[in-house]
């Protein structure tokens, strides 16, 4: 479903991406795990398709066609979403018409017509409600005053409401107390599908005691440099990175 081949990026002329390479298949869940620093966001950026970064060789494709090539509103159309496309608070905007927005963009790809109002609000009723979120949260101006644990929710209510073919949830653990990881965590395993994959960046094995990855990667100084089943995550939790870098240099 997804193939990155050989990416390098570029950050302001900083050389982030050093020759990557990940094919992550329909039906899996992947983790991508690392040290600061190491490229994790910038991988899942540059396959959403955010604006600054500059791909410099290499390719990435998304069932079969060349993401590279797609506008940012194409990518998420065709079904590609990184979780909090909008990562930053938008003043006056209101969550619920974000997300209805969002959806019927999608649609509109899919050619199926404006969602009817009593549908969507059954939708997401429905989805709040398994979110455990409040319902005023979707009167909240998006993000405006979100605690870390609040944006993740909500990141995941967006990719509940979207049903996206391919997720891309960075730090998907940061800022979130033992409860929220657990909401959070039902949350990715109620998206996994067979037509669906996940890419998750975590620094946690505790995370992936609730959502069990297909494969486990590291990502160290812009490339994967091992890759392999939920143990592991567990392994790397117990013995960190370097011996991982020391491996790879071997
Ligand atoms: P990770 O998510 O693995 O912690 P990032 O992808 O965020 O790593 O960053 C990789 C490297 O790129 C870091 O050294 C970071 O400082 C640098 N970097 C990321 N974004 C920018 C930017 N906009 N300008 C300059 N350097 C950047
Ligand atoms: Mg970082
Ligand atoms: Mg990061």
């Amino acid at each position: 479903m997804l193939e990155v081949k050989d990416l390098h990026v570029t950050v302001e002329g900083k050389h982030i991406l050093k020759g990557l390479n990940l094919t992550v298949a329909a039906g899996q869940v992947h983790a991508i795990m690392g040290p600061n620093g190491a490229g994790k966001s910038t991988l899942s950026a540059v396959i959403a398709g955010k604006e600054g970064y500059e791909v410099t060789q290499g390719s990435i494709t998304f069932d079969g066609q060349d993401v590279l090539e797609m506008e940012i509103e194409e990518r998420a159309r065709k079904g590609l979403l990184l979780g909090f496309q909008y990562p930053v608070e938008i003043p006056g905007v209101k969550n619920i018409y974000l997300l209805k927005a969002a959806l019927n963009a999608k649609r509109e790809a899919e050619g199926l017509g404006e969602i009817p109002a009593p549908e969507f609000m059954k939708l997401i009723k429905e989805k709040i409600a398994f979110m455990k979120m409040d319902a005023s949260f979707l009167q909240r101006a998006v993000n405006e005053g979100f605690s870390g644990g609040e944006k993740k929710r909500n990141e995941i209510l967006q990719m509940l409401v979207l049903q996206p073919k391919l997720a891309l949830l960075d730090e998907i653990d940061s800022g979130l107390d033992i409860d929220a990881m657990k909401v959070v965590a039902d949350g990715v395993n109620s998206l996994r599908a067979a037509d669906r994959a996940i890419l998750m960046v975590t620094h946690y094995q505790r995370l992936l005691d609730h959502i069990t990855p297909d494969v486990v990667h590291v990502l160290v100084d812009g490339r994967i440099v091992k890759s392999g089943d939920a143990e592991l995550a567990k392994e790397l939790e117990a013995r960190g990175y370097d011996w991982v870098l020391e491996e790879s240099a071997a």
